[in-house]
């Protein structure tokens, strides 16, 4: 079985910056690491592998630096490792990158699977899972957290809803995205984090894919950001002390002022 998991460098840190120009945000002052969620995915990419056999390839669209990320996946286990890198698809927004990761996993051949995140914890969207898959055109379900049977052609997986959970069987080439329910990442060994110095990383560049220049990078992202901004904090309230009968008045005199009822 040959599964694809994707997965994305995030900053470590909410004190991250936002470019007031682009409205990107500023991602080099801060530590990075795999995003949590990706973690998930890496495992139970692992453990299809240890189970059916198969190869595991990771793959990350980012900066140079998250050659890194894709390291520490390859020292949990992965055999692959591809970075899809250039600078022709910075500024992307998550249709452009969902085009351009979907254009990078057609050129690495046959696939059964790739596996998600639920969710990258900086752009937060959960967009790009489902975005690959539907470039793909191959079926998709998402916040899985459990995996009942899985084959080369078909799988059986729950899926997570706000008041339980579904079962949901689909064909595959097919995508998941998985959520932390679904197993506990393990930690890479010495063995591992040993290879992980050594492995090649493969970079895919622009010119390596038959993308459309138009649909790449900030010139090919649909979505613009107008504004962002940092919400204003709530300040931290009155304290109102005494006497329960000083207090009713104190309370009722000060919504009667706020004029919410009259
Ligand atoms: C106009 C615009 C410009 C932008 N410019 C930049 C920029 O210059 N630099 C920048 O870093 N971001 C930029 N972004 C943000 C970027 O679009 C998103 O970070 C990216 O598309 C992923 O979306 P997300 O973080 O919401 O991931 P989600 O959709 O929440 O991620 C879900 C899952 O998809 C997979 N995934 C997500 N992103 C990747 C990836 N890159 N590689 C592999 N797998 C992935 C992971 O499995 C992840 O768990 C821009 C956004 C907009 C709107």
């Amino acid at each position: 079985m040959n599964i694809i998991v994707c997965i994305k460098q995030v900053p470590g840190s909410t004190e991250v910056k936002i470019n007031p120009d682009t409205g990107t945000l500023m991602r080099d002052s801060v530590e990075a690491v795999v995003n949590p969620f990706d973690e998930y995915a890496i495992e139970e990419a692992l453990q299809i592998k240890e189970k059916h056999g198969g190869v595991v390839k990771v793959i990350t669209m980012g900066p140079p630096q998250a050659e890194s990320a894709l390291r520490e996946a390859v020292a949990m286990g992965c055999d692959e490792a591809i970075l899809v890198s250039d600078k022709a698809f910075a500024g992307s927004d998550t249709w452009a990158t969902s085009y351009t990761l979907s254009k990078a996993i057609e050129s690495l051949g046959e696939t059964n699977l790739i596996i998600c995140g639920k969710q990258a914890i900086d752009g937060d969207t959960a967009q790009v899972g489902p975005g690959v898959a539907e470039m793909l055109d191959i079926p998709f379900v998402a916040w899985v957290r459990k995996i009942e049977e899985i084959s080369d052609t078909t799988m059986k997986v729950e899926r997570l809803m706000e008041d339980g959970y579904e079962v949901v069987e689909m064909p595959l080439p097919g995508l998941i995205t998985v959520v932390k329910d679904i197993n506990q990442p393990r930690m890479a060994s010495l063995k591992g984090k040993l290879r992980a110095k050594k492995a090649e990383i493969k970079v895919i560049t622009a010119s390596d894919l038959t993308v459309e220049e138009s649909k790449i990078g900030l010139t090919g992202s649909p979505t613009q950001v107008l504004r962002s901004f940092v919400p204003e904090k709530k300040t931290g309230g009155e304290k109102i002390e005494g006497e329960v009968p000083d207090l009713v008045k104190k309370i009722t005199d000060t919504i009667l002022e706020m004029k919410i009822i009259k």
